[in-house]
């Protein structure tokens, strides 16, 4: 008998038809004896909706009325898959957030997990109860609802699993997670196993399969988490849990992982925007003068490329931040131009981010030159460069996003044979 938490997205609850496969899923986990948490999103395009409707009633709103809208999707399903589950013989009873509870901060729309009394759960468990918890809610200290920012429903999971000591399966469109984006690679292979920290990166870099947020709190948690599709014949050969972990993807610690890669994964980010500041002056304090204001109005800077002066006195300074925050990051700097002293601006959306990930890369020497030569050889020009220790990430013209991430993938041997 083991602990299990399964959290199922949005497109597996899409409907009643697919809630029924669903239950089917649990009813298996049920069957090999084990006590379930279940933890569901919104039927897709649900919150989406429920965002759109409340800044049709006013674009500017309060944050905690927004989360008593958004938040009513996952009540829904959670309701639904209860009844669904009672009506093939299985005991289960839903959990909204402010049940359980689910204790946040107060910072609605983003806000962050404090505790998780699991006492109640634990005690219907004991009477063979499956619990269907709403995901993505919980309630902050003065008993208002509260959401914990989109995609939160894999961070409801996660830390539900970590409080009551559980696995975590999370159920998704996708059987796993991908070397690099399929649908531009079709030579993309499913990874069997993947080390939280690459995950991380992946996740963070756009890959969405699992919420950054998630990742970070099964990393801390030692949760192990298996991404796998509710898609799969629920009735599968695989999949139950006595058998060990199923046909997903396995995210968990890198020591779990035999088979190192160097190399374990390409994502690539179009979400970026890319700031230049022509003919900045080259002297101490200009850069506090420029991102000081930035981080003052909370953008995030990712890249940042200073060229050497040519002249002693001036230079170009290149930065990238996410494609949203780029207006207001050009209003940012040109309202500082005389304190920064910059000839003009120049800001662009037409570069994509592209990162190759892999904790083997701590180890292993020739990994960046292997990339930069990959992109020499098909002609792609190199705008900046940053790395960690377990990547590399460039930003390229997007253009050539397609041929640049098929032709790392096809260098690092990534591509299915
Ligand atoms: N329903 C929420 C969203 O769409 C939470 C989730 O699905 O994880 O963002
Ligand atoms: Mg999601």
């Amino acid at each position: 008998m083991a602990r299990l938490v399964m959290k199922f997205g949005g497109t597996s609850v899409a409907d009643i038809d697919r809630i029924r496969n669903v239950a089917l899923h649990v009813a298996r986990e049920v069957n090999a004896g084990h006590e379930i948490a279940v933890v569901v999103s919104a039927m897709s395009g649900t919150t989406n909706q429920l965002v759109q409707w409340t800044r049709d009633a006013a674009n500017v709103h309060d944050a905690r009325e927004y989360d008593v809208v958004v938040s009513s999707g996952e009540q829904v399903t959670a309701g639904l898959l209860a009844i669904t589950l009672q009506g093939m013989g299985i005991s289960a009873r839903s959990w909204l957030g402010w049940q359980i509870p689910i204790k946040t901060n107060e910072v609605h729309g983003a806000a962050r997990i404090l505790s998780i009394e699991a006492e109640a759960l634990s005690e219907r468990w004991a009477k063979g109860e499956v619990a269907v918890v709403a995901g993505f809610q919980g309630v902050a200290e003065d008993n208002r609802i509260t959401t914990l920012g989109r995609g939160g429903s894999d961070t409801s999971a996660v830390a539900l699993a970590a409080a009551l000591g559980a696995r975590c399966d999370i159920y998704t469109d996708v059987d796993g997670v991908y070397t690099t984006d399929p649908r531009i690679v079709p030579k993309a292979q499913k990874l069997d196993r993947i080390s939280y920290e690459e995950m991380l990166e992946m996740a963070s870099l756009g890959a969405k399969v699992l919420q950054t947020r998630s990742v970070e709190m099964a990393m801390t948690n030692q949760v192990a988490l298996q991404v796998r599709s509710s898609f799969d014949p629920p009735e599968g050969p695989f999949g139950d849990s006595v058998h060990g972990y199923g046909p997903g993807t396995l995210v968990c610690g890198e020591e779990d992982i035999v088979e190192k890669q160097i190399v374990s994964g390409i994502a690539y980010s179009k979400n970026e925007a890319k700031v230049t500041l022509v003919r900045v002056q080259d002297k101490p304090g200009v850069a506090a003068r420029i991102f000081g204001p930035l981080s003052d109005t909370n953008i995030n800077v990712d890249m940042i490329v200073q060229n050497v002066s040519e002249d002693g006195e001036t230079t170009d300074l290149t930065f990238t931040v996410g494609e949203d925050d780029l207006p207001r990051a050009m209003d940012v700097i040109e309202s500082a131009h005389d304190d920064i002293g910059y000839q003009h601006l120049v800001g662009s959306t037409d570069v994509v981010k592209i990162s190759v990930i892999g904790v083997g890369m701590r180890s292993h020497a020739g990994v960046a030159s292997r990339m930069f030569q990959v992109l020499a050889d098909k002609g792609i020009n190199i705008q900046a460069i940053t790395t960690s220790e377990i990547k590399i990430s460039i930003l390229i013209d997007s253009a050539y996003t397609e041929l640049a991430v098929r032709s790392l993938h096809t260098a690092y041997e990534l591509d299915a044979d």
